[in-house]
């Protein structure tokens, strides 16, 4: 059975009381939910990592970070690496965002090479992909996503995708308001899985998780869940509320 995620990107969002506050607040909107096979994950800045690391410790929330660099280690001023995020605890590392593609200039090539330093130091990567606006209204969007599937992902084993769970975010919908619909994000899913299978075969694209990004709150979770191929959600605006990104998780 896939694995079930709702996961919250926080963005540059929250100080350290802030982060600590907001993972006791969703432990306890949560505590008496029982979450089968559902992993529950919540994204602070880097510098709040080890704080929240260690907030969540006792609970079923998961903490991972947003970003990391490529290199080992070395003159990149500001940057940090995989086996830094590891020596505080951390497992998981979102790669991808279209706000690092669009703001940060990171292209498919840049989002390989970071899932080999995630892969590489036994790490779990969120892999965000999505078309924008421009590419859907021409009826592109299958076309764009599958090329920056092949263009990142495609020189991976099929082992590696034990590590891998891909987030669908359609760039128009990233804290626009404007959802998908529950069809749409099927379609695209379902689209997804039919790449993976053809180039890593029918195990991998039935195993890997794939879940949905865009505007999802309490008032359309359930409906985009529902969806055959929707494995769960990647959380913007709503994550950063403890009632509402609860309720987004007992939706699922
Ligand atoms: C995101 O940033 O990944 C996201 C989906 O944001 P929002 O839910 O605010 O659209």
């Amino acid at each position: 059975m896939r694995q079930k995620i709702v996961a919250g990107n926080w963005k540059m969002n929250n100080n350290e009381a802030e982060s600590t506050k907001l993972i006791k607040e969703i432990n306890d909107a949560i505590s008496n939910t029982t979450l089968d096979n559902t992993r529950v994950i919540v994204s602070p800045p880097f510098v709040n990592l080890s704080a929240s690391i260690n907030a969540a410790k006792d609970t079923s929330i998961e903490v991972v970070a947003q970003n990391m660099h490529q290199a080992k280690s070395g003159a990149y001023t500001g940057e940090i690496s995989a086996e830094m995020l590891k020596s505080v605890g951390v497992k998981t590392v979102i790669i991808g965002h279209s706000e690092r593609r669009s703001y940060f200039n990171e292209t498919d090539e840049i989002l390989a090479e970071k899932l080999n330093a995630v892969l590489a130091n036994d790490m779990e990567a969120i892999f965000c992909f999505g078309e924008q606006l421009e590419e859907r209204k021409l009826d592109n969007h299958l076309l764009e996503v599958g090329s920056q599937l092949r263009n990142a992902l495609f020189h991976l084993k099929a082992e590696d995708f034990k590590n891998i769970i891909l987030a669908y975010e359609p760039v128009w919908a990233i804290g626009t308001g404007e959802t998908a619909t529950p069809e749409q994000a099927q379609e695209m899913h379902a689209f997804v899985r039919n790449v993976l299978e053809k180039k890593f075969g029918k195990e991998v694209s039935d195993a890997v998780s794939i879940l949905y990004g865009g505007s999802v709150k309490p008032a359309n979770a359930e409906e985009i869940f529902s969806k055959e191929d929707v494995d769960g959600g990647l959380i913007g605006g709503a994550s950063l509320k403890a009632e509402d990104f609860s309720a987004i998780i007992k939706a699922i």
